[in-house]
């Protein structure tokens, strides 16, 4: 592949703009106890299953609760995360790539 470092970063900054909203951690079903008294869910040790977000941050873990209806969302965003930190990945390469390629035409004229 014969391109420069300038067009690896416009390649790599139209194909991130794609990939928004963004997220990282992973999605998992929690199950917690409710606040009514008398739940019989909860009195048969069945509980509530909740979904949440992990991950970390600066280097903390952190969980937030996310309510059924955005998991969808939220799903999206962790797969758009994922392919993002892909790209930045083959962005190094192609742009490390095209700097020596840069650096060889250079010295041959
Ligand atoms: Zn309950």
């Amino acid at each position: 592949m014969n391109e420069t470092p300038e067009q690896v970063m416009q390649w790599f900054h139209t194909a991130v703009e794609k990939l928004s909203p963004v997220a990282a951690g992973s999605l998992s079903l929690r199950k917690s106890p409710c606040i009514r008294k008398n739940c019989p869910a909860c009195a048969g040790g069945e509980g509530h299953s909740s979904h949440v977000l992990y991950g970390r941050r600066d280097g903390k873990r952190f969980s937030i609760y996310v309510p059924d209806e955005m998991v969808p969302a939220v799903r999206k965003a962790i797969a758009n995360g994922r392919r993002v930190r892909e790209l930045v990945a083959e962005a190094g390469v192609r742009y490390t790539e095209a700097l020596k390629e840069k650096r060889r035409k250079e010295s041959s004229l």
